[in-house]
């Protein structure tokens, strides 16, 4: 596994549980306002320092009284070829995982579930899906993304989805369309984009949204999904 961050404790990351997280290098989108540009941007991941698996391990060995779980979070985790593993070495130690992601790789993410591998998904949702590809800068099969969204809503697993928005990519249409998308499903977070650092420069001038246009989109949200909340 490619690490390139880890984080000894969030009692924010996992809902209602005491983890620490592990942030993976490398992902396949290239979203303008990522904030992660380090952990993403070939020309940025070279230089960041890898950690070695055993540390990790031996610090999770070492608290397994006092963690409740392991957040795996990016970059994009499921394009590291050793996830699985990975995570079933993670499960051995009796530790809750919770999987971060963009939703690009179903394939992995219906092995993780299958083999009860995860406890808890959040997914990315990007935007309109017609507009996928232009907010990931990346050409995506839009379909990977509908069958991510349908494998989650029927793991029988907890989980969320959550969507960064600015005026650049979304307006109460596309809100509309993402409602559509994962209509009936239970939980789904709205957070306004930040200009502090961002993958592409020309975001740091892009601008958010105002709490008002927020509230509108969760309005509209909440005509198809169960929890709609707008998280700072
Ligand atoms: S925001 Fe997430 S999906 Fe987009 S480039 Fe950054 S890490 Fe990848």
């Amino acid at each position: 596994m490619r690490i390139s961050g880890f984080q000894k404790l969030t009692l924010l990351d996992y809902p209602n549980q005491i983890a620490a997280i592990i942030f993976t290098l490398g992902c396949n989108f290239r979203c303008g306002y990522c904030h992660n540009p380090e952990f993403v941007d070939p020309k940025l991941t070279k230089n960041v320092p890898l950690i070695p698996e055993e540390e990790i391990f031996k610090f999770l060995e070492n608290r397994k009284k006092l963690l409740d779980g392991v957040v795996i979070s990016g970059g994009e985790p499921t394009i590291q070829p050793d996830l699985i593993p990975f995570i079933k070495k993670i499960k051995a130690l009796n530790y809750l995982v919770k999987l971060d992601t963009n939703g690009s790789n179903p394939h992995i993410l219906e092995q993780l579930i299958k083999n009860k591998l995860i406890d808890f998904i959040a997914m990315d949702i990007k935007g309109n899906l017609k507009k996928y590809s232009e907010i990931v800068n990346v050409k995506i099969d839009t379909k990977l993304i509908k069958q991510s969204i349908e494998l989650i809503k029927k793991s029988g697993i907890d989980y969320e989805f959550r969507m960064t928005t600015l005026p650049l990519h979304h307006n109460e249409e596309d809100i509309k369309n993402i409602g559509e998308l994962i209509k009936n499903c239970n939980n789904f977070y709205i957070q306004n984009f930040r200009c502090h650092r961002t993958l592409n420069p020309k975001y740091q001038k892009e601008k958010s949204f105002q709490n008002a246009n927020l509230q509108k989109f969760a309005e509209i949200m909440k005509n198809y999904v169960k929890i709609v909340q707008i998280r700072d």
